[in-house]
């Protein structure tokens, strides 16, 4: 059941359907030739295959934590990295399989995840198993430092499921992945799961079902990629694979690494400053209205980036911005653009 609205997205899985939100802009209509290969349409798509993966994945294969589900309290569990981020790994990767995207489109699904997983700092600070312990907490009430403090059991989740799968494959010589771990899991505790009492997956289990399923020893990846916070080492993992990965700068102009966000039609507000970064060490903060670069208006992102486009990093620039009703002036040291933009392709091609 999808209602479309002006600009939401998101889902929620039932047992036998799923309610989805999507934007009205994403939706392909009958006037645009190649609108079901849009940006917007495949994020669409995406959320349908995750909710409709989520029927095995958390509806029925469940954390013990879950099985029952208590209603009327908050259910822990540091196991989410499975059933999110496992769920947000085989949504793309579905859409390749039954042949909705080819391997190109899904490879910048992919480099579209590693790269904002890779951008947020908070990744070093919070593992995704504390992120999905602490969901009731934390990750369901963000704020503008979440960025810099959080790290999204989804994304990085995912990208746990990605090296998983490479680490599974590159041990076992192609002959076993993470499908064999879920068929194991779906045997286990998905396949019966209303014929008796409920169980699920246990906390801490994940090693051994991997080793049972697949006969590849997963200890070591599965403690310092989901509950450590190591980034996961993908181009090595690829590598292996025949698929490199390169990081290079989206763009060429110096950074004040921060993120912005239009404020109505009052310009242009600081929504998230990475931390130590350019407008960190200039004493920014998230909210500053900006209201000129060295004496130029700014009123929106473009014309930000015009007037940046004029300095290179390491020049010194002076910001006027509001805080609440004070206007106030710094300097800012510009920081190169960071390589934070990856892209993949078969390494023979
Ligand atoms: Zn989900």
């Amino acid at each position: 059941m999808t209602m479309v609205t002006g600009d939401d997205y998101g889902g929620l899985e039932h047992r036998s359907s799923t309610a989805l939100v999507a934007s009205r802009r994403d939706l392909p209509t009958i006037n645009q030739k190649d609108a079901a290969k849009s940006d917007g349409y495949l994020t669409f798509l995406g959320l349908v295959s995750h909710e409709y993966f989520h029927t095995w994945n958390v509806k029925r294969i469940k954390p013990a934590a879950f099985a029952p589900y208590r209603y009327l309290e908050e259910n822990h569990t540091d196991l989410l990295w499975v059933f999110e981020g496992f769920t947000s790994y085989y949504d793309d990767l579905m859409l390749l399989r039954s042949g909705v995207v080819d391997l190109d489109t899904y490879h910048r699904l992919l480099a579209k995840n590693v790269n904002a997983v890779h951008r947020a700092p908070g990744r070093f600070k919070q593992s995704v198993a504390e992120s999905s312990f602490d969901t009731w907490t934390r990750f369901y009430k963000q704020d503008e430092n979440s960025p810099n403090a959080l790290v999204s059991y989804y994304s990085k989740g995912a990208l746990v499921a990605l090296g998983l799968d490479l680490h599974i494959r590159n041990h076992s010589q192609n002959e076993k992945s993470l499908d064999d771990v879920m068929r194991l899991m779906w045997e286990r505790y998905g396949r019966e799961f209303y014929l008796r009492e409920p169980r699920g997956v246990a906390e801490g289990e994940m090693p051994s079902l991997v080793a049972e399923a697949t006969g590849v020893d997963a200890t070591d990846f599965i403690a310092r990629y989901a509950y450590g916070r190591d980034d996961i080492p993908l181009s090595d993992l690829m590598a292996k694979q025949g698929v490199s990965l390169q990081w290079s700068s989206a763009n060429t102009l110096p950074s004040l690494d921060a993120r912005f966000r239009a404020r109505g039609n009052e310009g242009l507000e600081i929504a998230t400053v990475y931390e130590h970064g350019a407008a960190h060490k200039a004493g920014l903060s998230a909210g500053d209205l900006i209201v000129a670069l060295n004496g130029l208006r700014v009123k929106n992102q473009q014309n930000l980036d015009q007037l940046l486009s004029a300095y290179s990093a390491t020049d010194t620039i002076a910001l006027h911005i509001f805080r609440r009703d004070e206007l106030r002036e710094f300097k800012a040291t510009l920081s190169q653009a960071p390589n934070d933009s990856c892209s993949l392709t078969l390494a023979s091609s």
